[in-house]
């Protein structure tokens, strides 16, 4: 690569909190618009704002899982701009003390986009340079000649997450996207849901020579899907590279992505911090963390899916691709260790529990759940409980139904919301162990099925020939299946292969 590229993100995502940042209107996505206002998000004169402690704990929650420093003092400024969407002519916004500051994230993986990586992963060190809290703007919606204005989202708790220009390519950047929404997800204050724009990005970059240090950068606004980050970086690179090539240089503004042509274009030459002549706002004291609330933005922390992902392939010896599609979800994580909890409650050893509990997980349950519209982060309504589960589990090892059985039975416990051992017991699906009584169907069989019998029995004489072999090997699961068919599906196979033999 001829240059050197440089990729910063500015990430805003919505918290969580059930009112505004600033006011006690509820903050809610997809309501009847302007329903949800009041004089201080509409910016009537002479109106106070006052700050909704939950955001400031929440940011300060992802700021933590950040590795960032909270300040001992944090405030607030006013952002001066006018555009429709902020009737006060004003954002409330933190400039000179964000309440988290220099911390970093590690990426390490493969992300999304595995074809693009040549197999290898991404391993980098982001440095974060700060997360700060403010309000958002309203929802314009353009429609041919007018421009309408929905102000529910006027004063939502936005959170921005600035990292600085530590990221090369459009794979990183996607990544780290991917890796903060599953991140803030597991913290709880955030859903993540980039359509709806609860995470949205603002990409920067620009490239140079190598060892020039930083270029000209452009940024790319409002991106609301990870992949767009992608795409939108790498044709930037691309786009910059061609124009270097050809002695121009890179114009400094923002641009947009196009998704129907899969490329940038410009949108406005960007201001500068000047510009908004930033000034603390008068109307909101200073905010100093104690001890009380430190402790609770502490207390309010989870282990974070890198660790978890790591513990859980290490605990539960299993593959790390395995643990990572186990962490998808923070509710699936604990479904997962709850369920092999169970299991071995019930006398089953660790990692006979977790391979089984993970199988089960990552195929038969994910399925359904996909299947009956049941989100994952949802699973604790699931019917089939990890109690449940690990019941299945367990009956399955040692061998108390068969594997074809234990999959109606799941659908049963879904139907009929009974636990797995009602259900086999009801049905009569035990599997039959007992040697005797497998004998007893073997002998009916064997009189039954006389040519099939016959010929077994002139090649077990004949002894292995390797032709015989193959066809021994096809009566004999010709009869194994006449077994299993008298007792519907409940006979050990192995159990009846070996009366076969026997009893011929
Ligand atoms: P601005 O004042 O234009 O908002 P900031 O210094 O706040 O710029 O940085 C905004 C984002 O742009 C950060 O994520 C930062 O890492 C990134 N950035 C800053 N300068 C560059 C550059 N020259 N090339 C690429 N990214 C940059
Ligand atoms: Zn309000
Ligand atoms: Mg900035």
């Amino acid at each position: 690569m001829k240059y050197q590229s440089f990729i910063g993100l500015e990430v805003h995502i919505h918290l969580l909190t059930k009112t505004k940042v600033f006011c006690r209107c509820r903050s809610a996505f997809g309501d009847e618009p302007n329903t949800n206002v009041c004089p201080v998000c509409m910016g009537y004169p002479g109106v106070l704002p006052a700050l909704n402690i939950e955001a400031m704990r929440m940011g300060c929650m992802v700021a933590k899982a950040l590795n960032c420093t909270i300040p001992e003092r944090t405030w607030f400024e006013r952002k001066q701009y006018f555009y429709p969407d902020m009737t006060k002519n004003y954002q409330i916004s933190q400039f000179a003390s964000p309440l988290g500051q220099d911390g970093f994230l590690e990426l390490e993986g493969r992300g999304n986009s595995r074809g693009a990586l040549d197999g290898k992963g991404i391993k980098r060190k982001v440095r974060i340079k700060e997360c700060h809290l403010e309000e958002d703007a309203g929802k314009m919606i353009h429609t041919g000649t007018v421009s309408l204005l929905d102000y529910n989202r006027a004063g939502v708790s936005l959170l921005e997450i600035v990292t600085e220009p530590d990221m090369e390519t459009g794979e990183e950047a996607e990544f780290f996207i991917q890796e903060l929404r599953r991140m803030v997800r597991y913290l709880g204050v955030c859903d993540g849901n980039m359509e709806e724009g609860s995470l949205r990005a603002d990409a920067n970059v620009s490239i140079n020579l190598p060892g020039r240090g930083l270029g000209r950068k452009v940024e790319i606004k409002n991106l609301n899907s990870s992949r767009f980050v992608r795409l939108g970086l790498n044709y930037e690179i691309r786009r910059q590279g061609e124009a270097l090539d050809a002695g121009k240089t890179v114009v400094q503004e923002t641009r947009l992505w196009n998704e129907n042509r899969d490329e940038t274009f410009p949108m406005r030459q960007k201001e500068n911090a000047q510009d908004y002549r930033y000034f603390p706002e008068p109307d909101l004291p200073v905010f100093c963390p104690d001890k009380a609330f430190l402790s609770s933005v502490e207390k309010a922390l989870v282990e974070l899916p890198p660790e978890r992902l790591k513990r859980i392939a290490s605990e539960y010896a299993l593959a790390e691709e395995q643990a990572d599609l186990i962490c998808e979800e923070k509710q699936g994580a604990d479904y997962f260790e709850n369920a092999v909890a169970e299991a071995e409650k019930k006398g089953l050893d660790k990692k006979t529990a977790a391979v089984r509990v993970a199988n089960w997980f990552l195929s038969d349950i994910k399925h359904i759940l996909h299947r009956d519209g049941i989100a994952l982060r949802d699973i604790s309504s699931f019917r089939l409980t990890p109690a449940r589960l690990a019941g299945l589990v367990s009956m399955a090892a040692s061998g108390r139904v068969s594997g074809k059985l234990a999959k109606q039975t799941v659908e049963l416990v879904i139907a009929e919301d009974k636990d797995p051992e009602i259900i086999v017991k009801e049905k009569n699906w035990e599997q039959l162990a007992g040697v005797e009584e497998i004998a007893g169907v073997v002998k009916t069989v064997l009189a039954a099925e006389s040519a099939a019998a016959e010929e077994l029995r002139a090649i077990a004489e004949l002894r292995a020939i390797a032709v015989t072999e193959k066809r021994r090997r096809t009566l004999t699961a010709y009869l194994v299946g006449k077994v299993l068919a008298a007792t519907g599906g409940r006979a050990d196979p192995k159990i009846a292969g070996e009366q076969i033999t026997l009893l011929l």
